[in-house]
């Protein structure tokens, strides 16, 4: 267990309880079911996908692990379960992610005082199942179009 001091209001954080939420409920319930329908019928289900979904069950719940923080004002603490940082499902940490890559984007790829509300991204159809499928050059990618911007 960690203690992790904190310069916001941590007593006024309230954490996500990923246990009451329906799509972790549905899922917890229904999950196992689904993979073993899915091999009962010869089909196949990448390993990432089934990781992720995996994942999900384990993001913010507290028995997967946790961190304690403390609010530096009153001395309240409470404690915040790990994430699992996915990438395609969970709501949570997709949220989380689409702000880190705006801020990133503010802060460090578009030019200063620009006036950007939206961004759009669009790829040739040829090479977008190819970057789909490919992280390592998908982020080669990122990292050429950002040299290039
Ligand atoms: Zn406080
Ligand atoms: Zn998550």
């Amino acid at each position: 267990m960690l203690c992790a001091p904190l310069t916001l209001p941590t007593c006024e954080y309230k954490r996500r309880e990923p246990q009451q939420e329906v799509l972790h409920q549905v899922l917890l319930v229904h999950l196992e079911t689904f993979f073993a329908n899915i091999g009962a019928e010869s089909q196949y289900l990448p390993k990432h996908v089934e990781k992720e979904l995996r994942d999900f069950l384990k993001c913010g719940v507290l028995a997967h692990g946790f961190v304690r923080m403390r609010c530096n004002e009153c001395g309240k603490s409470l404690v915040v379960g790990f994430s699992y940082k996915g990438r395609g499902f969970c709501p949570s940490c997709t949220g989380r992610r689409m702000a880190d890559t705006s801020e990133r984007l503010v802060d460090d790829t578009f030019p200063e005082n620009a006036p950007v509300r939206q961004w759009v991204l669009s790829l040739p159809i040829q090479i977008r199942y190819r970057l789909a499928h490919d992280g390592k050059l998908l982020s080669d990618q990122g990292l050429n179009w950002r040299l290039q911007m």
